[in-house]
């Protein structure tokens, strides 16, 4: 992406950008941000892609949940299938309708939110609305179209009132997302929000702690970037350049390879 461009994406994102003046040197070229104890973490943050993230489980036990199908066999077709037909809890009596996921399924980043939301569910697609429109920018400020990732979340079916998944609901949903994650084989997950990140990762730690250095998922250790999600980033602007600089270290640590 030319430095045009990424302007103003970021400008879109509603990210002040400086530019370097020639003649300042080259010591960090390219864009900054308006503050410049920001332009230093992103700098941190880059090279702070670590491997000593605890080994987590990447399926949590939830065989006595789920007796048939197992998601870890089914292929897409038998796994969407599976999703539209659920009702291993009781949030399938109060959708309109599942929303199993949307995008490549070969993609190379995987986005994983925490729950549909009332757009979503009557849309029957992740990140719509609002909030999906700002990670849509987010996701050009990456050199990516949406369609080039694939969209998921935590549950497939929304909570009433846009309540906090239940930790049950959580366990009877989460194979599903894992079976995703086998099929699509991400080089990276983008994970947004608190609710999906200590989900995914199986952990009660903050989301200040968890971003900023790359976490890893299940055997395959697979490496997840944690940053803010869309909506709290369109009431809380102030923290879009952190989630800039979760962006960058997105980038750096699964570059997308263009065919
Ligand atoms: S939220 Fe997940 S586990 Fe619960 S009914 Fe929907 S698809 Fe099934």
């Amino acid at each position: 992406m030319n430095e045009n461009a990424r302007r103003g994406y970021l400008r879109a994102l509603g990210v002040d950008v400086w530019v370097r003046r020639e003649g300042q040197g080259n010591r960090d070229s390219g864009l900054v941000t308006r503050d410049s104890s920001d332009s230093e973490r992103v700098t941190r943050h880059a090279s702070r892609v670590t491997n000593d993230s605890a080994l987590i489980p990447e399926s949590p036990n939830h065989e006595s949940r789920i007796t048939n199908p197992d998601p870890s066999r089914l292929d897409w077709p038998a796994l969407e299938a599976a999703v539209k037909a659920c009702t291993l809890c009781d949030l399938h009596r109060t959708r309109t309708q599942t929303v199993f996921g949307v995008g490549d399924r070969q993609a190379q980043w995987m986005v994983i939110g925490e729950a549909p939301g009332a757009d979503e569910d009557a849309q029957g697609e992740p990140f719509v609305g609002r909030a999906g429109q700002l990670l849509n920018s987010m996701l050009k400020a990456c050199g990516l179209k949406r369609e080039q990732v694939f969209i998921a979340n935590i549950l497939k079916c929304r909570p009433p009132q846009n309540r906090d998944p239940a930790p049950n609901e959580a366990e009877c949903c989460t194979p599903y997302l894992h079976r995703q994650i086998e099929l699509v084989n991400p080089k990276l997950i983008l994970c947004v929000g608190r609710i999906a990140a200590q989900n995914l990762l199986n952990t009660d730690t903050p989301i200040g702690k968890l971003r900023g250095r790359v976490q890893r998922l299940g055997t395959a250790q697979r490496p997840v970037v944690v940053t803010y999600h869309p909506a709290y980033l369109l009431r809380s602007p102030g923290e879009k350049r952190k989630a800039w600089d979760d962006l960058l270290l997105a980038m750096a640590t699964g570059s997308v390879t263009r065919p």
